[in-house]
């Protein structure tokens, strides 16, 4: 059952929630924070974070020395 969300750029409902995968920073920086809902309108085809999600995601780099776990992951650049 999926709930229908109001796009908050053209206010139409039937946006949908992708969930991705987005990196912030780079070389030692790099933190990657997997699984970030994404809004997506089919109808004007934007994308965007709601500002809850924002602020979550604030959240998460100020405290990603105790939230963000360890891992060697091969990053692709795209360049
Ligand atoms: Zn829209």
């Amino acid at each position: 059952m999926e709930e229908e969300i109001i796009c908050d750029i053209c206010g139409k409902s039937g946006a949908r929630v992708r969930h991705i995968s987005r990196s912030y920073g780079k070389g030692d920086n790099l933190l990657i924070i997997e699984n970030v809902p994404v809004i997506s309108c089919p109808h004007c085809g934007e994308s965007y974070l709601t500002a809850e999600t924002l602020h979550e995601i604030e959240r998460i780099k100020l405290h990603r020395k105790s939230l963000a776990v360890e891992r060697n992951v091969p990053v692709a650049i795209f360049a």
